[in-house]
């Protein structure tokens, strides 16, 4: 088609110009020196600015214009002109200036968290953090359509297209409801189990780990990259590089575990998307919460099933040695699946995680709304912290600067993990009517569910949530499937 044609050349730089991006991201978060930072975010400013301007050349406005209006696209290309539609738009309200001064809030305000997370030191942060999020309420206020309500809901569609908070408080509201009635109940039936002790594993031997757990998954490491940071994140930067990132804790082995398989869950999707997604240049346009249900997929409904824990299990007694040799499989399952409150969202059980991410939500929500104010967020997130999970919260690090979301302005990403709990649940429902994953799980064979996901899921990514869901599973979104596994697992 003579309209895709001539819009490729420029799809092919915008597609370049990311992958530097990208790169430079990854550099930031794990390697680069200290005193590089502050010239590496100046590169990484000018590579947006530059994404940014081809986004409204004119030329390019003009033959996006012209392919969204031609006839004979394929589903893929449909779904692109959408979004690039979208994009201009956009693009067309917001001035280069205003886009950079956005940008380089954020990158002041993510530099100045990884600098006085360190330190717990919330009021030298907070300076930064009110210039981003004045930036980001500024930038929301030009994207909206007369669809959306509030602020939030502009943040909300970003990485949930379509999606309000008035929906996504339907969906959380009872899930809330039903989370805090099973806590204690779940809490007292673990009671009586035998649960290993945790005892440190040097960091060189949780390392070893690492790839071997890729491998058990079927990432293919001659097209990925291993290193550490902070928080560890994955990006796809071509068809043949899916990074992912993990963090080692001397005396807690757990953490690293449940990271590779979620980072190495999101690069499962990555990997395994058909030519046709680069062809018509759809590949990375899943939304958060898609991605985040295949990241979870691997983490928990398979990392943290009855099925697998002798399988991993051998894996830790080959590479740790020791103590390890003397755990069984039901000891190793109990220490995978304790529920305990805790302070860090990235170690929670499947059970609290999403009180984790329902706090995020509620807090997020009203500061975009202006409700309350980022100087109030502390308190707040240590009285819902008490009141939701019966914690108290000692420090600003491990309370409301513990994740990097907020420091990057990625307001509305936080409702995707819960949604991607519930949108996996679901589709495990359906998965286990096509193959069984029982038996794969138990012989460690994960290879039928890689192709499983690859032929009925990552094919399918590109639509719009609601389409995906209703064609991976045949219906939509249904919260019910999750509550139920969590049900049988937990109480049953
Ligand atoms: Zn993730």
């Amino acid at each position: 088609m003579k309209e895709f044609d001539a819009l490729k050349p420029y799809l092919d730089k915008k597609r370049d110009l990311r992958y530097l991006s990208s790169i430079v991201y990854y550099d930031l978060q794990t390697k680069a020196p200290v005193q590089t930072i502050e010239k590496e975010s100046e590169i990484a400013n000018s590579i947006s600015a530059d994404i940014a301007s081809i986004s409204q050349d004119p030329e390019y406005i003009k033959a996006v214009k012209a392919f969204a209006a031609a006839n004979g696209k394929n589903p893929e290309q449909t779904r692109l002109a959408e979004l690039l539609m979208e994009d201009i738009s956009f693009m067309e309200k917001v001035t280069i200036e205003q886009y950079s001064a956005w940008n380089q809030a954020i990158s002041a305000s993510n530099a100045a968290w990884r600098k006085y997370r360190e330190t717990n030191d919330f009021a030298a942060f907070l300076p930064y953090w009110e210039k981003a999020i004045k930036a980001q309420k500024e930038i929301c206020a030009i994207k909206k359509t007369d669809k959306q309500k509030t602020l939030y809901d502009v943040c909300l569609n970003d990485y949930e297209p379509g999606s309000t908070e008035e929906q996504v408080e339907g969906v959380f509201e009872p899930l809330k409801k039903a989370l805090i009635e099973m806590l204690p109940r779940a809490m007292k039936r673990q009671e009586s189990l035998d649960v290993p002790e945790v005892y440190p594993i040097s960091i060189a031997k949780q390392s070893e780990l690492t790839p071997k757990l890729l491998k058990l998954i079927g990432y293919d490491l001659s097209r990925g990259a291993i290193a550490e940071s902070a928080h560890p994140f994955s990006d796809s930067l071509s068809k043949h590089d899916a990074r992912i990132t993990t963090n080692y804790d001397l005396e807690d082995y757990h953490g690293n575990l449940s990271t590779v398989l979620h980072e190495g869950g999101h690069c499962m999707e990555f990997q395994n998307w058909p030519d046709s997604h680069y062809e018509n240049y759809v590949e990375m346009v899943a939304t958060a919460a898609v991605c985040e249900t295949h990241s979870r997929f691997y983490e928990n409904l398979l990392g943290k099933s009855k099925e697998l824990a002798p399988v991993l299990l051998k894996l830790c007694q080959e590479t740790f040695g020791g103590d390890f040799l003397k755990m069984s499989a039901e000891e190793f399952y109990n220490g995978e699946n304790l529920v305990r409150p805790s302070l860090i969202r990235c170690d929670a059980d499947e059970l609290t995680y999403s009180l984790h991410i329902i706090i995020r939500f509620e807090i997020e929500r009203d500061l975009i709304n202006g409700k309350i104010e980022a100087k109030d967020v502390p308190a707040i997130w240590n009285a819902k912290y008490k009141e939701y999970l019966g914690i108290d919260v000692p420090s600003d690090k491990d309370g409301c600067m513990q994740d990097t979301h907020w420091s990057e302005n990625l307001f509305g990403y936080f409702p995707s993990y819960a949604l991607g709990n519930l949108y996996g649940a679901q589709i495990l429902h359906k998965m286990k009517q096509d193959i069984d994953v029982h038996s794969c799980l138990k012989q460690g064979d994960l290879e039928p569910i890689r192709e499983w996901f690859a032929t009925y899921d990552f094919a399918y990514d590109y639509l719009h949530p609601e389409d995906w869901i209703k064609k991976v599973t045949g219906e939509k979104l249904d919260a019910r499937y999750f509550i139920e596994y969590l049900q049988e697992k937990f109480l049953g």
